[in-house]
């Protein structure tokens, strides 16, 4: 039988929410406890520093970047608690992964977005929420009212599902402002078109 017990946390929400700071929490946590831990980010998420893992607040923790996601089965391999950032990003391949590192008895803490700047859900983080043990949503505020925000606002016209930004590309907002927002966004080109 096997000496350890592993499990799958997920820690999901907005842009904004607090998912980064949350994972860089309870990863400092088990080193604490002197376990050996391990980050990974998906290989294309190189906003701000390309090792390190660093939430909006600037608290960061030395990550490892890996183009797929079966790479952490074999860097993972001596580790106790595995975290990973941005886990939207990989795809659907992430859920077996994280599932065979949890039933090694490794400790398995995801953080992603679940959402897109559609409002849908995003990569394999729905179905890593329904194989996880245990499943956080952290809420970031509106920029609009203030309310608590679910939802990433993409305030830049690009129609990618893929848009690493800050700020500049996105706001944290609360479901009637989302969809405030996409409204007018659907009617933006009437207007534009009839101001000529
Ligand atoms: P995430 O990983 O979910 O994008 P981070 O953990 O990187 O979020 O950053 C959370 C931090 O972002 C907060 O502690 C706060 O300082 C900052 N922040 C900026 N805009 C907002 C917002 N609209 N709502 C909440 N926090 C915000
Ligand atoms: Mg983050």
């Amino acid at each position: 039988m096997n000496a350890r017990r592993g499990w799958i946390e997920v820690v999901c929400g907005s842009m904004f929410s607090g998912k980064t700071e949350e994972l860089i929490r309870r990863l400092n946590r088990a080193k604490i406890a002197r376990q050996r831990v391990e980050i990974f980010k998906p290989a294309l998420d190189t906003r701000y520093h390309a090792l390190d893992v660093v939430s909006h607040n600037a608290n960061s923790i030395r990550s490892t970047p890996i183009p797929i996601a079966q790479e952490m089965l074999l860097l993972a391999g001596a580790c106790d608690v595995v975290g990973v950032d941005e886990a939207q990003f990989f795809d659907e391949s992430l859920i077996d992964v994280c599932v065979q590192l949890a039933n090694r008895g490794t400790r398995v803490i995801v953080a992603g977005l679940d959402m897109d700047f559609l409002g849908k859900p995003f990569g394999p983080m729905p179905a890593l929420m329904a194989v996880a043990e245990y499943v956080t949503k952290v809420h970031a505020v509106c920029v609009c009212c203030g309310e608590i925000a679910s939802y990433s606002f993409r305030i830049t016209a690009s129609e990618s599902k893929i848009l690493l930004g800050e700020t500049d590309s996105y706001e944290a907002r609360c479901r009637p402002c989302f969809l405030d927002g996409m409204r007018e966004k659907t009617t933006e080109p009437l207007s534009a078109a009839a101001k000529h």
